[in-house]
């Protein structure tokens, strides 16, 4: 089975994907947590290029389609030859964050960002989305907690936040039966353990 943890920044979805895994793990499960660019060789150039052009300087289309290459390099390489032995592939991020990043963002357009992306991913689609639902004021509290500095490519003003997590429902409400849309404020166990139990009735434990 495929699980993607999708969000806004500051949502909390490493924490909950790395507690998911624990939960498979324990339960007997072979688990693979993964996130794009996933170790491929290419998907890491890729994801180099992208961090140092930054948001803004490489042009919006050339931007989507490193993600999505890097993506495609990704499913090739590693969900699909995991899923294929069985494995329970966990992944932090998937094809919502480039509908909501680069298609709803950058402004290209959810279907031209979704045609992209399936095509580059073979038309492989989680068989459930957690989407931690995270309103901007909430994320940015959490992303600047500690350091009271936000990474370069997560100080966008809130404007873009909030249109980012319409992007996020928006496709959630789509195709309800295959997300869990949860509150990213509520407490991590409490979350950890909704997670798990939608994640158990997906795997028929
Ligand atoms: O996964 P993480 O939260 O570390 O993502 C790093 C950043 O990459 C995010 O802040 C987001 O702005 C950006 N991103 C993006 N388009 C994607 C995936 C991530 O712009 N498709």
């Amino acid at each position: 089975a495929f699980v993607v943890f999708e969000g806004g920044d500051g949502a909390g979805k490493s924490t909950q994907a790395a507690r998911l895994a624990e939960h498979l793990a324990d339960a007997g499960r072979t688990v693979l947590r993964t996130r794009e660019p996933g170790g491929t060789e290419i998907g890491e150039k890729l994801r180099g290029l992208i961090l140092d052009h930054g948001h803004g300087t490489v042009d919006a289309r050339t931007e989507a389609l490193m993600f999505a290459a890097s993506r495609a390099a990704h499913v090739e390489q590693v969900v699909l030859p995991a899923l294929a032995s069985g494995t329970v592939v966990v992944c932090d991020r998937y094809i919502d964050s480039s509908v909501a990043y680069q298609g709803v963002g950058r402004g290209l357009g959810v279907d031209d960002v979704l045609m992209i992306n399936r095509w580059a991913t073979r038309s492989l689609l989680p068989d459930l989305t957690v989407l931690l639902d995270v309103d901007a004021e909430a994320g940015r509290r959490r992303r600047t907690a500690g350091t009271g500095a936000e990474d370069r490519l997560e100080s966008e003003p809130d404007d873009f936040h909030a249109r980012n997590r319409r992007a996020f429902l928006d496709l959630a409400e789509a195709d309800p039966g295959r997300y869990l849309v949860l509150d990213a404020g509520a407490g991590i166990d409490e979350l950890a353990g909704r997670i798990a139990d939608r994640v158990d009735a997906l795997l028929g434990a």
